[in-house]
């Protein structure tokens, strides 16, 4: 996808399984939003093609209106309309909404209240966003960043209303710069780096409470071979091209079997990391990785 000059978007190649959460991360500019608009059929590619529910965004975007809801960055809310009216209004537009005085409720926004949308603070006015997104039970959902600037009430309200239309089977999107948020949230994560994905893989092949250890090397090396000098049961995964984690890693031993196997394959001890098994870690690692 291209901006004029610039490539905000180089041959991603990116499926999101249905019923699952799918976070999208990476730094200021890394494409995120692009992926989001391109998805939605706000922004038509310059190049390549996508599928919204089967079908293309920028030409059948009336006909997936009904099954996608979206909460972008900003915009997209009445600024002089009451906060129950304006989801109201959203919600006459689906065949099987939510209740709006219940989604507004959970998502800590009086109902009654007669302030207009454009008193609201800047977190209100995210928590009203991310509402009218999910308000009509869409079978997916599209939420830009949905919680920065939101305190850390609003996200948990924000992040339990997503998890409940998870739960009752709607695919959701969102972009993030919160590794705890991906973390509590998502099922799959991609991280884009100037618009190239660096990672993209299930949370399940990140996360281990234990610890962790990644190495940075040559794409599609042999795992099993690593595997098979392990300890049974350590979870190994090539989670990127060339970036390897190895699951429950607890152990100098096992530190030793991973930098030994990593030697082996011309792998400088700077490129084998631990870690507390969190994304965070990662995410940075997967970004280095690309710059080298
Ligand atoms: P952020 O975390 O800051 O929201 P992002 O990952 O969402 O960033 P995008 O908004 O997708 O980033 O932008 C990707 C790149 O494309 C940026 O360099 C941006 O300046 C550029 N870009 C996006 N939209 C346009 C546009 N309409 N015209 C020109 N350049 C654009």
């Amino acid at each position: 996808m291209k901006f004029g000059a610039k490539t905000a978007l180089d041959r991603l190649d990116w499926r999101v399984p249905e019923g699952h959460i799918a976070a999208i991360m990476g730094a200021n500019g890394a494409g995120k939003t692009t992926t989001i608009q391109l998805a939605v059929g706000l922004i038509a590619p310059t190049a390549g093609s996508i599928r919204t529910l089967g079908l293309d965004p920028d030409h059948d975007r009336a006909a997936l209106q009904s099954s996608v809801g979206v909460a972008l960055q900003s915009g997209g809310l009445y600024p002089t309309a009451k906060p129950r009216a304006f989801l109201q209004h959203i919600a006459r537009l689906y065949s099987n909404p939510a209740d709006v005085d219940g989604t507004l409720e959970q998502l800590g926004i009086d109902p009654a209240t007669k302030t207009p949308i454009k008193r609201l603070s800047g977190g209100e006015q995210k928590r009203l966003a991310c509402a009218a997104a999910l308000i009509g039970r869409p079978s997916l959902a599209f939420l830009d960043e949905p919680t920065a600037g939101v305190d850390p009430v609003g996200k948990r309200e924000i992040w339990s209303l997503l998890e409940y239309h998870r739960a009752n089977g709607m695919t959701i999107v969102l972009s993030s710069h919160d590794p705890s948020e991906v973390e509590r949230l998502a099922d799959s994560v991609i991280v884009l780096r100037n618009g190239s994905k660096v990672l993209d893989c299930p949370l399940a092949h990140i996360l281990n409470p234990v610890g962790a250890i990644t190495i940075l090397g040559p794409a599609h090396l042999d795992t099993q071979t690593l595997a098979m000098a392990l300890p049974t049961g350590l979870g190994v995964f090539e989670v990127a091209p060339g970036l390897y984690r190895i699951l429950g890693a607890d152990s100098p031993a096992i530190a030793s079997t991973a930098a030994a196997w990593a030697a082996q394959h011309g792998v400088s001890q700077h490129n084998v990391q631990s870690d507390r098994g969190g994304l965070e870690d990662l995410v940075m690692i997967a970004i280095r990785g690309a710059e080298l």
